[in-house]
């Protein structure tokens, strides 16, 4: 695949993805890596260094062949200095991975928060281009959010709005990562479902682990995995009524590992989030984004090359996206 590329950076959890990108939003020589979080915010912050040199060693790159560099962060970041300040993993709160990465690459780095990176794939990318109140989610081990206003994510007075994925959407809910109980988050997304599953096996229900398998069940015609897969949408679709009577997107765009199984729950998500939702705001229109795990990588590409005097990086692309 041939150059220019943007480096793009998304950390999750407690891993690491780093990717070059192409012109055409193409990705090239990826790299995943598992980050251990016990041996501190420093050793993990150059963990993301060794990740973006590994992808230039495959692609036979140097860090100034790059055109931008951009990092999604699991969680809120300040749009000045890049720091986390809101996240559902407390190891996250204050770190400060632009640093280490600028040193690196000797330039301007563009920090993202995950939720704001999907809404600014969606804005960039796809069908949803350029559209005006549209909402983004990236649903992996937790959910995701942001919302493109007149051409921005919304941000909020602290830097730490939409975070949609901890609203308490169950009074008497299960145990959430932030803490808290009843998140909608904690019932629904990759990390709920990977522990619905760890529960029914412990009670002796013949269920896979992962819900790669249980989607690979649902698909085949396992009519008990079709069954979690339907009730998933439902439990989406509920937090997404929510969204859909506050905010009032024109779309509603979804991606990230969770989106992969789309089709299994996609009708039982939107027939929910219609039926709760009120009036105009069922209006939605709502989508996944293609190749869904991307959405964060591809999200914060461009965020990272309009932030970078680059925003013409890519080609049918707007790059219109302002702070
Ligand atoms: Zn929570």
């Amino acid at each position: 695949m041939k150059g220019p590329f943007v480096m793009a950076v998304d950390v999750g959890v407690s891993n690491v993805k780093a990717a070059l990108i192409d012109r055409h939003a193409n990705l090239a020589f990826r790299e995943r890596r598992d980050l251990d979080l016990e041996q501190g915010q420093s050793v993990v912050a150059r963990e993301l260094v060794e990740a973006c040199r590994g992808v230039l060693n495959a692609a036979d790159l140097t860090t100034r062949d790059v055109k931008a560099v951009g990092c999604a962060m699991p969680g809120c970041v300040h749009p000045e200095d890049g720091v986390v300040v809101a996240s559902a993993t407390q190891f996250w709160l204050g770190v400060d991975v632009r640093a280490p990465l600028e040193a690196a690459f000797e330039r301007p780095v563009h920090i993202e928060g995950d939720g704001n990176a999907a809404a600014i794939a969606a804005y960039h990318f796809g069908p949803t281009q350029g559209q005006n109140h549209l909402l983004g989610l990236n649903i992996g081990t937790g959910i995701n959010c942001g919302f493109i206003l007149n051409g921005k994510p919304l941000r909020g007075s602290g830097q730490a709005a939409m975070e949609a994925g901890h609203m308490p959407l169950f009074a008497d809910g299960k145990d959430c990562s932030c803490g808290r109980k009843g998140c909608w988050e904690a019932h629904a997304g990759g990390g709920a479902l990977r522990r619905l599953l760890a529960d029914a096996r412990a009670q002796g229900q013949p269920l896979p682990e992962l819900p790669e398998n249980l989607a690979d069940r649902a698909r085949s015609g396992d009519s008990a995995a079709i069954k979690i897969w339907s009730q998933q949408g439902e439990i989406l679709g509920l937090g997404l009524a929510v969204l859909l009577n506050v905010l009032n997107p024109k779309s509603v765009v979804i991606g990230g590992g969770f989106a992969e199984s789309w089709s299994l729950f996609r009708s039982s998500m939107i027939k929910t989030a219609r039926g709760r939702s009120l009036g105009r705001n069922a209006e939605s229109a709502m989508i996944c984004f293609q190749e869904p795990e991307t959405m964060s990588l591809l999200g914060v590409a461009a965020a990272a090359s309009a932030a970078q005097g680059r925003a013409d990086f890519f080609v049918d692309a707007p790059g219109l996206i302002g702070r």
